[in-house]
């Protein structure tokens, strides 16, 4: 085992061609290995028929993501419809593989995964795959599946077996986004790009053009790919039948197709932000070109790291949102915002309020209105501070205003989803199972400030055991010696509310069932702040910080985490965490944190202010005379994942730490030869030493 742990940190791992069977193998591998992975094919989920001259292949469908709900944002990735263009299924092979190796290292891959559905069909022509041919060949006949879509196309309507595993999969999601990947030049394109949008050799202008400018350039600019940009029909050329054109316009242009009618279910979902990348000059260009592993971080690189770039950030841009950060500092409260899954901020502002009365927040006061770039655009970090010590605030942004194009053909307003969810006040569209929901502003959930300096956190823990227990619809606090129950007792996030129940708890009696969250799938449901206040003299904080999704899947599957405070003097504590996988000590002093790590894999920490965050369901221990604590929860803790509880002799411990050296080193080193702009992580908290 740590002579393959050492293997893999020195290994470089280069990229290169795969051909159908080994992308089938890595995918079921895959897939036993990263539980939101999910691999079927249209055989076996929609009932196409096998296809002859290809033994055995499958029609492969990949889902990644672990919060599939019905509002979650969805992209899809073809990798060939043309099955001897050879670069587009490794990267999506490449893509699913870099997603189940950093998931639990990589903030924003986590949060892809939890917050957004990836659909793809890694080989979508398979049998040209298979047989390294362009077209998909059936008893005696060869067909373009690139012709079979019903778009401006008479002819030809879903009669590949690629054409169809589309058409299925089209029809049950709600796409907003995708990339169909070819190859043989160079490019990344846009519709129009059938001959009903084409005069005079050019493309007309389509509805969404902004928006497909806009995106094709800041999928260029992190992809760092050295593309051509245009219109389809500019760049590459006009087709009739062409997947793009039907997967943007096939809902509400006139498709001249008499088939569309018949054989297709969902025409909403034929409103996406539809690209086509043409991925190297050569359709199967040679290994070398194909980059290494590295160069996804990195920048720069060869063609499968500059495709997962692009695939990740289209992935991203499906959906704005915001991440924030709060901190105490000298001068007040600091807040600082940024806006992700978008490229413009046309405005951004905190609307902010001593005493919650409503949760009105357009009633409330206001800062400035900032403007400036998000994530994907020209980067801005917004930053306020306040002096108040205890406030409540949501921030709020418009983004992306898409709205305005030149001379549109036909002459109406953008279709696309992409454009109608940041701009159209309350967008909803529904199909059976998905629905589509946008506004023409984000605004965050309303999160609460409380002044909580370390000095406060003299706590007289009640004497025996309480277990402090979150469950997706409530907390139950439980004690051995007592078993009052209060239930349904409110939002949890609002203190006044939840702070005389802690003043009954902390009395100890329970089972004490509080809050009442919605969902789940909820993103929002740890979001706030609890103190508990016993006899005047004890407190102790339950910090949930706010966006805790990732939080919210783990404890959907009821991971437990122990936490036991000890006292061991009156200005230091020690807080031990053990849960089935790892067991870590932290020592506080008064305004410093040690954590010291006692066996096997750290859990995470931060520091947040002064506070000590955990991200856990919570087994609160206390001891006789105990001094006080704080734990909290956080995101971008580690236990959405399933771990093996490791026992090491001391010789292996002393292997394991030498080989974490060794890769803290390795990562130092990476990080130093990092480009500027193209850093995939941004730490939304400081996080302590661990090992
Ligand atoms: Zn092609």
């Amino acid at each position: 085992m740590f002579i393959a742990l050492l293997a893999h940190l020195t290994i470089v791992s280069a990229y290169g061609p795969l051909d159908y069977n080994s992308i089938k193998e890595r995918f079921s591998e895959l897939e036993s290995r990263c539980e939101f992975i999910k691999v079927t094919s249209a055989q076996k989920k929609y009932g196409i028929a096998y296809p002859d001259h290809c033994d055995g292949c499958e029609h492969m469908i990949v889902t990644i993501g672990s919060s599939l709900n019905p509002s979650t944002p969805q992209v899809y990735f073809s990798g060939c419809l043309h099955g001897d263009e050879r670069v587009g299924p490794v990267v999506l092979t490449e893509l699913a593989t870099y997603i189940c190796d950093n998931y639990d290292e990589d903030e924003w891959i986590k949060r892809i995964v939890d917050t957004r559905t990836i659909i793809m069909t890694p080989m979508t022509n398979a049998v040209g795959y298979y047989r390294n041919q362009r077209e998909e060949m059936h008893n005696k006949n060869s067909d373009d599946p690139n012709r079979d879509f019903p778009f401006d196309n008479p002819y030809s309507c879903f009669s590949t077996l690629a054409a169809k595993t589309i058409q299925k999969i089209y029809e049950e999601y709600l796409i907003i986004a995708g990339i169909t990947f070819h190859g043989g030049e160079s490019s990344l394109t846009y519709p129009w790009g059938a001959y009903n949008h084409y005069k005079n050799g050019k493309s007309t202008e389509a509805p969404d053009d902004a928006a497909f400018k806009s995106i094709s350039k800041a999928l260029l600019k992190y992809s760092e790919a050295n593309l051509k940009v245009g219109t389809m029909s500019d760049v590459v050329y006009p087709v009739n039948g062409g997947l793009e054109d039907w997967a943007y316009a096939g809902g509400w242009d006139n498709q001249k197709s008499p088939c569309f009618s018949q054989n297709f279910s969902n025409p909403e979902g034929l409103r996406q932000a539809f690209f086509l990348v043409e991925a190297h000059d050569n359709k199967s260009p040679k290994s070398s070109l194909y980059g290494n592993v590295e160069e996804v971080k990195t920048g720069g690189g060869g063609l499968i790291p500059q495709y997962i770039r692009m695939t990740l950030s289209l992935t991203d841009i499906a959906k704005p949102y915001i991440t924030h950060k709060v901190t105490r500092i000298p001068a007040g409260v600091l807040i600082e915002w940024e806006l992700w899954g978008c490229i413009d901020v046309v405005y951004t502002q905190i609307y902010y309020t001593v005493t919650v009365s409503s949760n009105e927040w357009e009633t409330w006061n206001s800062t400035q209105k900032f403007t400036g770039g998000c994530k994907w655009g020209n980067f801005t970090q917004f930053s306020q501070i306040f002096k108040t010590d205890e406030f409540y605030f949501v921030i709020i942004a418009k983004v992306d205003d898409w709205t305005q194009q030149i001379t549109p053909d036909p002459n109406i307003s953008p279709q696309t989803h992409m454009v109608r969810m940041r701009n159209s006040q309350n967008y909803k569209v529904k199909n059976s199972m998905f629905e589509i929901v946008g506004d023409d502003k984000i605004v965050t959930q309303i999160h609460k400030v409380t002044d909580v300096p370390m000095r406060q956190l003299r706590a007289l823990l009640p004497q025996g055991e309480f277990i402090i227990k979150i469950f997706p619809g409530y907390i139950d606090i439980i004690s051995q010696e007592s078993d009052l129950n209060v239930s349904n007792y409110g939002d949890y996030r609002y203190t006044d509310q939840t702070e005389s129940l802690m003043k009954i708890l902390c009395n100890i009696k329970g089972p004490v069932k509080i809050g009442k969250y919605k969902n789940c799938n909820d993103p929002y449901v740890l979001a706030g702040k609890l103190i508990m206040t016993s006899d005047g003299k004890s407190s102790a904080i339950i910090e949930a910080e706010p966006s805790a999704e990732m939080l919210t899947s783990a404890i959907c599957q009821n991971k437990d985490i122990v936490i036991t405070i000890n006292k061991e003097n009156d200005k230091t504590f020690y807080v031990s965490v053990y849960s089935d996988y790892n067991w870590v000590q932290i020592k506080n002093g008064d305004n410093s944190i040690n954590v010291t790590l006692e066996q096997g894999k750290g859990n995470k920490f931060w520091k947040f202010g002064n506070n000590l965050i955990i991200g856990a369901t919570i087994k609160y221990k206390s001891e006789k005379n105990m001094g006080s604590c704080v734990v909290g929860i956080a995101e971008n803790t580690k236990f959405s994942h399933s771990y093996t509880k490791i026992e090491l002799p001391k010789w292996a411990l002393a292997v394991l730490i030498f080989a974490k050296v060794l890769a803290v080193l390795i990562i130092i080193a990476a990080k130093l030869r990092r480009k500027k702009g193209v850093i995939l992580t941004e730490r939304k908290y400081e996080e302590l030493d661990l090992v």
